[in-house]
């Protein structure tokens, strides 16, 4: 009988360090599968953490057929595994890889930059071995920060970016973007 495969998950806001907990999880084992959601052009096909470790990655928008043949599958960015990016219910697709045995470790945003949990993730965590919890540096006060804040509205929910649109917040200095505010919803 095959052994379960272990699932952890990395959850917290932009900047947390998320990337490099996956990269330094990926390098224990050497037969790793690394994926990047296919829309995700940054850095090519490498995860790219700001500590500047990284590691060879796969871009996919569909299962990786051989991901099984790998003791170890680690996926970034596990908030955009979901439709229109990806074809396939990711939390599936782990599900079953674990039950051939492989490992999975999967870091992603457990809420937007409206606070707003993202479902994928929360099934993610529902079905984890191990749930680990990172927290970044507020960008104003420097304060251990939960909360990603955008700092204007471009009107997408599902972006990728970095300092130009993204700040790490704590609870006091989380704020929805100025547009957003103006127009007296967070939900756009
Ligand atoms: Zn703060």
């Amino acid at each position: 009988m095959t052994v379960r495969g272990r699932l952890v998950v990395y959850v917290g806001p932009m900047f947390a360090g998320k990337s490099a907990h996956l990269i330094a999880a990926a390098k224990k084992q050497a037969d790793v599968l690394a994926l990047k959601p296919g829309f995700d052009t940054r850095d090519g096909s490498e995860l790219v953490s700001r500590d500047g470790s990284h590691l060879a990655a796969v871009s996919a928008n569909v299962w990786p057929a051989e991901a099984h043949r790998y003791s170890h599958v680690v996926l970034d960015e596990g908030q955009f595994w979901v439709s229109p990016h990806y074809r396939g219910d990711i939390v599936q697709d782990i599900q079953n890889v674990r039950a051939q045995g492989v490992d999975v470790t999967v870091g992603g945003l457990d809420t937007d930059y409206r606070r707003i949990p993202f479902d994928v993730m929360e099934r993610l965590r529902d079905e984890a071995d191990e749930v680990i919890v990172l927290t970044a540096r507020c960008h104003v006060c420097g304060a251990p920060a939960a909360w990603t804040a955008k700092t204007h509205d471009t009107g997408h929910l599902l972006e990728t970016g970095d300092q130009e649109l993204y700040e790490a917040r704590c609870d006091a200095h989380w704020t929805l973007p100025e547009a957003a505010l103006k127009r007296g919803s967070g939900r756009g």
